[in-house]
């Protein structure tokens, strides 16, 4: 796959992926960071704003930006879809010869986008991920669930995923190509980008404060995050039920000859603990394995059903058309 893609050939040389929900304070913030540097960078680019079904005045403002910033152009979804579908409506929309996905919250640094621009063309990348080096300003539950996160996914996924590597990278037109081949919409950008083999660069980043507002990423939607990526990437997990399974096997039958043992021998005993202690053991055991099991089964079931994972609203592109 040749690693250049010939920017020539393409009107726009860079689109740039904002997902955006509940953004109102953030907004002015991005416009007046992210513009002056794609503006000075001269080519020609778009910024993709895809409003994730925001219910505060995030439209209006996004609105009232475009009538001053030509190169805006919004993506409506129908509905608060969430942040990974948020970031697959944007791609699958790019036009871009290189296409740059970043949050809305300015916690990654737009200034750096040219610098990832000028890798890619000078090394030959198809991908550079933002790697972030310094998370001091999130929370510290974030750092160690962040940290545990990547942990468990080089372990589950393999060692090719970049760690701290968050949704803030560029992806050649190959690259989004390549990712709007797979039906399966539910797709976990961190892990299966990295998965694809393209060569790929790192540029590493200070990750910033929130420039306003509160996350959008509560707990539940992490726990979600991390159940969604082991399951569409591992079968770890399932392995292990087996294993389990077998080790309970081994240690069931030496209960049993002891039990059967002790019994010919005349010697039974009461017992009772260990009875209630063994039937709560693997009654858990059980009923762990089956709610794994459980989760592989959800995940086929929503890629069975092909549903998409979001509805486009508007295109302020295609208005203009
Ligand atoms: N976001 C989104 N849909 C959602 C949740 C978040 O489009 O349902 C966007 C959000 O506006 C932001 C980005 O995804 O631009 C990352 O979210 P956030 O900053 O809240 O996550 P955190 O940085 O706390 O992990
Ligand atoms: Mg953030």
């Amino acid at each position: 796959m040749s690693a250049v893609y010939d920017t020539r050939r393409a009107s726009i040389a860079l689109s740039v992926v904002v997902p955006i929900f509940n953004e109102e304070e953030s907004l002015p913030v991005l416009a007046e960071r992210l513009r002056p540097v794609l503006d000075v960078y001269g080519e020609p680019y778009e910024v993709l704003a895809v409003d994730d079904g925001s219910t505060d005045q995030t439209p209006h403002l996004l609105e009232d930006l475009r009538s001053v910033w030509p190169q805006l152009r919004i993506v409506t979804l129908r509905r608060n879809s969430g942040h990974q579908a948020a970031l697959a409506a944007g791609l699958h929309r790019a036009r871009g010869a290189y296409t740059v996905s970043i949050d809305a919250d300015l916690q990654d640094p737009p200034e750096v986008i040219p610098d990832m621009l000028t890798l890619a063309r000078t090394d030959g990348l198809d991908i550079v991920y933002g790697v972030r080096t310094d998370r001091s300003t999130d929370t510290g539950f974030k750092r160690r669930t962040a940290a545990a996160y990547y942990w468990l996914m080089r372990r589950m996924v393999g060692s090719f995923v970049p760690a701290q590597a968050g949704d803030f990278r560029l992806l050649s037109r190959p690259v989004v190509d390549a990712l709007k081949s797979f039906p399966d919409q539910r797709q976990i950008y961190r892990l299966l980008i990295p998965s694809l083999g393209f060569p790929s660069g790192q540029i590493t980043y200070r990750r910033g404060e929130r420039a306003a507002g509160t996350t959008k990423y509560p707990l539940h939607k992490m726990i979600l995050l991390a159940l969604d990526s082991i399951t569409s990437f591992s079968v770890i997990p399932l392995r292990l039920a087996t294993a389990m399974g077998a080790l309970s096997l081994v240690v069931c039958l030496a209960f049993l000859t002891w039990t059967l043992v002790v019994y010919v021998t005349g010697n039974t005993l009461p017992g009772w603990t260990s009875l209630i202690v063994t039937l709560l053991f693997f009654g858990a055991v059980q009923l762990f394995c089956l709610g794994m099991l459980g989760e592989y089964v959800a995940r086929i079931y929503n890629s069975v059903q092909a549903r998409p994972t979001y509805l486009i609203a508007r295109d302020t592109e295609e208005e203009q058309q």
